[in-house]
């Protein structure tokens, strides 16, 4: 009998190298059991977090083949639901990068189903919101379909459509992107112009100045006007000439030739009417030119937009983006070029502000939370969205946002065992990615939180586990650790898992009303926490 017990039918204790008798688990890339994400979440990890990277068991290519086979599927199922999935997450500004959406919205545009398309098509502008996007999806586009009169007409409606001032400054800041010029898109899509501006613009995106001499005088048409200002940016010889036409017709960085773009007096007229996604990507140049200085006025103004909520969700600037900003300004060097800075130490605490304020409001719930983070060997592999982070680090960025809310919580690091850390919301995120980076890897045992809570006698309501659910290394499975908490603690303990990476895996039971699956990065993600935990979903 004795001998029956190890190996008989146990549900309640079962190693993560083996199925839990009856379930639907499958086994995940590190040889352990999780459950499978089915298509639409995989669609959605894939819009939010991107394949670029790769992860510790996938590489980009085979990453980006498992996402893209479940886009095909999602298609294939529903193509109007799939449509309606790319724009809301695309269009709310949820995912760091936009290009998960455009290559998800091309293939629905190269469906064989007809209303697939046409849904795909229609749709085009609301994802492809500025000229470089529509240069990216076409590229994407190209690789799967042809000219066919459905593109044409979608890409010479997105033209159209657009009104005729914005279209001159999309014209003017992406002239090309990757292999495509906006003029091959005119001359491949030929729209018929609506109006005499439009046909403009479509003359000067595909001849250029067309060899004639540049009026002296600007043309009294607004949209026209930024064109003739470019032209002359072009022609200009002092960086008196360059401030005049960026204060006077409020030219983008990119209209600017790079000769000008080490003067400070340049980047100060830009500055004034300068976006806010192009005033973080630029915080390092403009205080390498010294414009962005202590005590300067420009560094409280920067200052003041970057900490302004509104503006923040106004202008769709993802949390991913910030602290991506914040890692690489703070420390004073790029990455790839040799360019050095010395860091505006306010301008580091507004980066720090800003990556909070730009999830938007968030309720607190007031219950007692458990943060763990998966420090295991494979967390510290691959990057979030392209960007110079790892899913390790950027969980710990993601588990701030609660610190960040609620007054209960304690924060665990975890591979095949467990540390406590001390994370506070006073703590900046840079020195808590340090914190993190120290930390040694392991195996993977995401039970560890739930083991440790039980042992500890920790009165706990959510187990927030950070991980890409590539668990093996533990004698028991995260949720029968869960199982066990509330049986013997008696707290009906919830289990969010935040994912990290997009692969195709999950611990949390579907089955389990109790166990919610999210993305990290996602910027839905800590209100939808709340939600779950408050009971509203
Ligand atoms: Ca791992």
């Amino acid at each position: 009998m004795g001998q029956y017990l190890k190996n008989a039918y146990n549900t309640k204790v079962t190693p993560q190298t083996a199925k839990i008798p009856g379930s639907t688990q499958v086994q995940n890339n590190a040889g352990g059991y999780a459950w499978a994400v089915d298509d639409w979440q995989r669609l959605k990890r894939f819009l939010i977090l991107g394949s670029e990277g790769g992860t510790y068991y996938a590489s980009e290519q085979k990453l980006t083949q498992e996402n893209t086979e479940a886009v095909a599927r999602c298609i294939t199922t529903n193509g109007a639901r799939t449509v309606k999935e790319i724009v809301a997450i695309s269009d709310a500004g949820r995912a760091p990068k936009n290009d998960p959406a455009l290559l998800a919205l091309a293939m629905c545009a190269s469906s064989v189903d007809q209303d697939t398309r046409m849904y795909a098509w229609n749709a085009l502008p609301k994802v492809a919101r500025i000229g470089t996007h529509l240069l990216h999806f076409v590229s994407y586009m190209e690789t799967m379909r042809g000219w066919g009169r459905m593109a044409k007409n979608g890409v010479g409606r997105w033209y159209n459509y657009m009104p005729a001032e914005k279209l001159a400054y999309q014209a003017i800041k992406y002239q090309s992107r990757d292999a495509w010029a906006q003029r091959d898109l005119l001359r491949l899509s030929h729209p018929k112009p609506i109006d005499t501006t439009h046909d403009a613009i479509y003359h000067w995106l595909v001849k250029g100045t067309d060899g004639q001499t540049l009026a002296s005088e600007p043309p009294t048409d607004k949209a026209l006007t930024l064109l003739w200002a470019f032209e002359q940016a072009k022609v200009a010889v002092d960086s008196k000439t360059i401030v005049k036409l960026i204060t006077d017709y409020n030219l983008p960085r990119e209209a600017i030739p790079t000769v000008w773009l080490k003067e400070k007096d340049v980047w100060a007229a830009l500055l004034v009417d300068m976006p806010l996604t192009a005033m973080i990507r630029n915080l390092a140049t403009m205080t390498r030119v010294e414009l962005l200085a202590p005590f300067a006025d420009a560094t409280s103004k920067v200052i003041a937009e970057l900490t302004n909520q509104d503006k923040l969700t106004k202008a769709r600037v993802h949390p991913v983006v910030l602290l991506n900003a914040l890692k690489t300004y703070q420390q004073g060097h790029g990455d790839k070029s040799s360019h050095t800075w010395a860091p505006v130490a306010q301008i580091v605490d507004a980066l720090d502000k800003a990556f909070y304020l730009s999830f938007g409001n968030i309720t607190p719930t007031n219950k007692r939370y458990m943060l763990a983070l998966d420090v295991s060997g494979s967390m510290g592999m691959g990057q979030i969205a392209g960007m110079s982070l790892n899913p390790r680090e950027a969980s710990a960025a993601m588990a701030m946002v609660t610190v960040y809310t609620e007054s209960q919580y304690m924060t665990v690091a975890f591979q095949n065992n467990l540390t406590p850390l001390t994370i506070t919301p006073r703590m900046r995120l840079d020195s808590i990615i340090n914190t993190i980076d120290n930390l040694p890897f392991g195996g993977t045992d995401c039970a560890q939180p739930m083991l440790y809570a039980l042992k500890n006698k920790l009165p706990i309501d959510v187990f927030c586990v950070y991980t890409d659910s590539e668990t093996w290394a533990g004698a028991i499975h995260p949720v029968q650790a869960l199982q066990e908490y509330r049986r013997k603690m008696g707290v009906d303990a919830k289990l969010v898992v935040v994912g990290m990476t997009s692969g195709g895996f999950s611990i949390a039971d579907p089955n389990d009303k109790g166990m919610l699956d999210v993305m990290g990065f996602d910027t839905a993600t800590p209100e939808m926490l709340s939600m779950f935990v408050r009971g509203e979903i």
